[in-house]
């Protein structure tokens, strides 16, 4: 017999892990279907972040960030590093480890707010009155009965016309996560976040990385004046990368050689020992059977979905990677939650405007808001204040003095449009930004709250402070 939930959410991701973990503890009776495998073919909760993007790749970059440090880092500090040598197997099974108890934490979670999971792949089978009923398709075979459901299907990798991946030579962010030796030529198609994330790693751990990238503009999403200091930082760190160019061929043997034109439409071709594609990702809707109900999607196959994630079906709601908006781990969640307490009747509100952006790259480079490009085009009128962290006392105790922080406020109320930092725990400073705009805050409201000394947050007020050029730090 059916099981009956009030929600039912498919995908165990951080959009849908939370949208449970919310709707359960509004008290409605919840379950979560999720067909991740991990080792062994167990359930793996936490979707394409918790396994195979945020947390695995972040613990790649720690640690060959600190594969860099001790090799060139340290000794400035008067640390001497002798016969520094790299243990890949434990780095990676480090990684691992740190992926396992993510896994774990969201499956005590579950257990702790009594959500029901189900191991395998949901569906829709129809609708019926007041609900829908979903078949899951696991080791198990189920039906579930919900009143509510929340698609939560995440996202996969999107591969190179006539070059399927194989995760050997031609890597998703998959095979990227796992390189049992470090490739001498590595190769990446595309230079978003993921590209120049993973490009990063294996440069720190000894590979020599070339970056080639479609679009003639370098960080185009970014502020220009942060894109142009990242340009100039990367290059020095010996990351290779080619704009404007396009892939004509991918031929993999022992290697891979990428045939392309470059940005004079000059015919090139480059060989690598692996080469990582990582252009973009489609979301995951095929296996739900949408036609079965009548779940509708947009053009790019995305869930069509409202402001609110509402789709086109009264009690269908659809959330993170596989609906409009930046794919972003956060942004999963933040939807998630704001569906669940919906659905729990309550009137919540997720403001896109200042959802943060992060790449984990040395320097970390975050934002939130409006680019002064975008200003520009929209013709409104702002006033701008950056400070560099190379005048910063912690920044040049720490020895990362790189980068800057830029504000962005309106020339006629000072309410802050936008922050945008290169430089040292950007990942972390940007909080300030993203409170400041959810609170209306003016740059000159930043610039009188009290910084601790010396820190880095210290750079974020004088940077505010530099929109009415009082910074004092310079
Ligand atoms: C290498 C990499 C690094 C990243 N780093 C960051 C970062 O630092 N910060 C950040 O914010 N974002 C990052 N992202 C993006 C982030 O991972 C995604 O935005 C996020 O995972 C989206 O969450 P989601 O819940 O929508 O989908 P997903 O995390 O993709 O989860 C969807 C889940 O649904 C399951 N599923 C799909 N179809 C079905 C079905 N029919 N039945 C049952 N289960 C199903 C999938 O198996 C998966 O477990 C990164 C991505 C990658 C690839």
């Amino acid at each position: 017999m059916a099981q009956t939930f009030d929600v039912v959410v498919i995908g165990g991701g951080p959009g849908g892990y939370i949208a449970a973990i919310r709707a359960a503890q509004l008290g409605l009776k919840t379950a979560c279907v999720d067909e991740w495998r991990g080792a062994e073919g167990k359930p793996a909760l936490g979707g394409t972040c918790t396994n195979v993007g945020c947390i695995p790749s972040k613990a790649l970059l720690q640690s060959s960030e600190n594969f860099e440090q001790a090799g060139h880092g340290f000794a400035e500090h008067g640390v001497r590093v002798k016969g520094l040598e790299l243990d890949l197997a434990q780095m990676l099974a480090r990684k691992d480890k740190v992926v396992k108890s993510s896994n774990d934490g969201i499956a005590y979670l579950f257990r702790k707010n009594k959500i029901a999971f189900f191991h395998g792949r949901g569906s829709f089978v129809k609708s019926e009155a007041g609900g829908y009923e979903i078949a899951v398709e696991g080791v198990q075979s189920e039906i579930l009965t919900a009143k509510n459901v929340i698609v939560a299907t995440g996202s996969s990798p999107r591969s190179l016309p006539g070059a399927a991946f194989d995760e050997k030579l031609i890597l998703s962010n998959t095979g990227a996560l796992e390189i049992p030796e470090v490739p001498k030529r590595l190769g990446v198609v595309g230079a978003g976040v993921i590209g120049l994330e993973m490009g990063s790693v294996w440069r720190r751990l000894g590979s020599e990385v070339t970056i080639l990238e479609a679009l003639p503009a370098f960080l185009g999403a970014a502020d220009e004046q942060i894109a142009k200091e990242a340009w100039k930082l990367f290059a020095k760190q010996g990351l290779k990368i080619e704009l404007g160019v396009k892939i004509t061929g991918v031929k993999a043997k022992k290697d891979v050689t990428v045939e392309y034109a470059n940005a004079e439409g000059k015919a090139q071709n480059a060989t690598f020992d692996r080469l990582i594609v990582s252009i973009g990702r489609v979301p995951n809707t095929q296996g739900l059977n949408a036609e079965a109900v009548g779940l509708a999607l947009d053009e790019r196959g995305f869930v069509a979905v409202d402001e609110d994630c509402r789709s086109n079906l009264p009690n269908v709601w659809a959330v993170g990677d596989v609906v409009r908006g930046p794919m972003l781990a956060h942004k999963a969640e933040e939807e998630g939650a704001a569906v669940a307490e919906r659905i729990a009747g309550k009137k919540p509100h997720v403001d896109f405007n200042t959802v943060p952006w992060v790449i984990y790259t040395t320097p970390e480079i975050a934002w939130v808001g409006k680019t002064e490009q975008e200003l520009k085009a929209e013709g409104l009128g702002y006033r701008s204040g950056t400070f560099p962290f190379s005048a910063n006392a912690r920044a040049r105790a720490l020895g990362d003095t790189q980068g800057l922080v830029k504000f962005l406020a309106d020339a006629k109320t000072d309410t802050v449009l936008g922050v945008h930092i290169i430089g040292p725990f950007a990942s972390e400073l940007i909080a300030e930004g993203v409170v400041a705009m959810e609170f209306r805050a003016s740059s000159e409201d930043i610039g009188m709250i009290c910084h601790a000394h010396p820190s880095l947050s210290e750079a974020v007020k004088d940077a505010a402070l530099a929109v009415d050029k009082r910074a004092l730090n310079i």
